[in-house]
């Protein structure tokens, strides 16, 4: 029987939020103003993150993304990371800073940090929203890290389970009821 997982527990709210992009923005303009970076978002989960961000950054700076795949609607990652969606920006000689949601096993991240420096940038950081440390199954390393969340599925702020609660303006947890 499918379980019911609607029961939603807030865990950061909106003013956290808005908070913590401050305190993130501040850094990545002290590190970034004058390098013209490329914010490299990892959809879906980090296209509201990545908005409200680069709003507050207020630097010039180029923005691309690349898809990967893992979870396919579950709340557990697959392990097997695929490709989805190239990033079209040339990027070499280029300072990037990778935007994700959340890094949760590491994997992803992983893959992508991959894939992006066989493409010879300049430098290459990450800047993760939320940080799950607990399934971690591989050392990545986060330059500018925002929250670090218990071992819950979280959702809101573009982060969903079967596509709903993105549009959350604060970050829940999902229970079972
Ligand atoms: P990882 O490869 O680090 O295990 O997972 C990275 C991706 O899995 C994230 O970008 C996100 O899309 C998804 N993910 C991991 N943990 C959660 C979670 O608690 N909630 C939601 N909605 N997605 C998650």
């Amino acid at each position: 029987m499918e379980r019911c997982l609607s029961k939603l527990n807030t865990l950061i709210t909106s003013e956290q939020i808005e908070t913590k992009i401050a305190e993130l923005a501040a850094r990545i303009r002290e590190d970034y103003h004058d390098r013209n970076p490329v914010l490299v978002g990892v959809p879906k989960g980090s296209f509201v993150f990545l908005a409200d961000i680069v709003r507050v950054l207020d630097i010039p700076l180029g923005i691309d993304f690349i898809g990967v795949s893992s979870y396919r609607g579950r709340m557990e990652s697959s392990g097997e990371i695929e490709l989805i969606q190239a990033l079209r920006t040339p990027i070499a000689g280029r300072d990037v800073l990778v935007i994700e949601d959340i890094v949760d096993t590491g994997l992803s991240l992983n893959y992508v940090l991959n894939v992006l420096s066989q493409k010879t940038p300049a430098s290459v950081k990450v800047c993760a929203l939320l940080d799950k440390p607990s399934k971690r199954k591989i050392t990545v390393p986060i330059d500018y890290s925002g929250f670090t969340v218990p071992d819950k599925f979280v959702v809101g702020y573009g982060l969903d389970f079967d596509e709903q609660y993105r549009y959350l303006s604060h970050i829940c947890y999902l229970e079972e009821k």
